[in-house]
């Protein structure tokens, strides 16, 4: 997987990037796909093209040039705050100054310096993975895996859930579509991780579905992980049975991936693979599995058959 070797990263010549000067958690690399604005009627009819993805930058040439011609300049820009509107709070603060500075930093520190690299992306991306992990703010897949620009098409939602394909439309399955129907991406990774409030409110619920809450009706995709999980851990104590689903609920997605044919297709032909993971942010600890699917019979009563499973401590 050659997008992800070391060779390729990039260089963060200041580990301020990654360190910022308060001890705030990094908030400095949005990763959640706003597939609002992917999806359109182009993308629905199979139109769009990697060009409609682009990160459209109409200054970055003007920037480039000052770049190599004037950096005192640019530098001088880049930190003259007098040109910012300060958007105070109530308090006399500005929630936006650590943000912003963390901005800065990304475009001095890490644009600036790979502008080769950002040039190819600004046209195309190529992305080896596409990546479901859940809206939670404690498990951002490229602060906890590494995951720079260009390399993962990532969608999040409540509870990291892949819903079945006769449910319809949503957000994932559109960033499902899109990343294996045009990007096509090379693996699929769902990452489910401790003290999901998600699964909690899954294994709360009553046997009814509950309808009466936007939450209620999406964690209801994970019912079968739901009753697997009651099924096999009756002795067990609540908090436990919700660690054993966040990880049941993971294998369901990967079931309900196989539900798209068009995902199922690649996968039987051996040009996708599609990958269980579990991150448990109380021990840090990351364990991930891939799904066989030679020897998983998916037929009422089947196995589940997994491989390469790996726990990184
Ligand atoms: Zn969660």
């Amino acid at each position: 997987m050659a997008s992800l070797s070391p060779a390729n990263l990039y260089v963060f010549k200041d580990p301020s990037f990654y360190v910022p000067s308060t001890s705030s958690p990094d908030l400095s690399r949005p990763s959640v796909l706003r597939t609002r604005n992917i999806v359109c009627s182009k993308a629905v009819s199979g139109e769009i093209n990697q060009t409609h993805l682009r990160f459209r930058s109409p200054s970055k040439r003007n920037l480039k040039l000052q770049a190599s011609v004037e950096p005192s300049k640019l530098s001088k820009e880049l930190n003259n705050e007098k040109l910012e509107t300060a958007t105070a709070t109530e308090g006399g603060s500005d929630l936006f100054d650590e943000i912003k500075q963390r901005f800065l930093n990304f475009k001095k520190h890490v644009y600036m310096q790979n502008l080769e690299h950002f040039d190819k992306l600004a046209n195309a991306q190529a992305p080896e993975f596409m990546v479901v992990a859940c809206a939670d703010s404690r498990v951002c897949p490229s602060s906890i895996l590494g995951f720079q620009p260009g390399e993962a098409f990532v969608v999040r939602n409540v509870a990291n859930m892949v819903p079945p394909y006769e449910s319809g439309p949503s957000e994932t399955n559109a960033a499902l579509e899109f990343a294996v129907n045009s990007l096509k991406v090379k693996n699929i990774l769902v990452i489910g991780h401790s003290k999901c409030g998600g699964i909690r409110a899954l294994m709360s619920m009553h046997d009814d579905v509950e309808t009466s809450s936007f939450i209620g009706s999406w964690v209801a995709v994970g019912m079968n992980a739901r009753v697997r999980t009651k099924a096999a851990t009756t002795r067990l104590s609540f908090d436990r049975q919700c660690s054993h689903c966040e990880k049941e609920s993971v294998n369901c997605s990967l079931v309900n991936l196989l539900s798209y044919p068009w995902i199922e297709e690649k996968v039987k032909g051996g040009e996708l693979s599609i990958h269980g993971s579990y991150y448990d942010f109380t021990e840090c600890t990351f364990e991930k599995w891939t799904l066989d699917y030679k020897e998983s019979n998916f037929e009422e009563g089947g196995k589940f058959a997994v491989k390469n499973r790996a726990f990184w401590c």
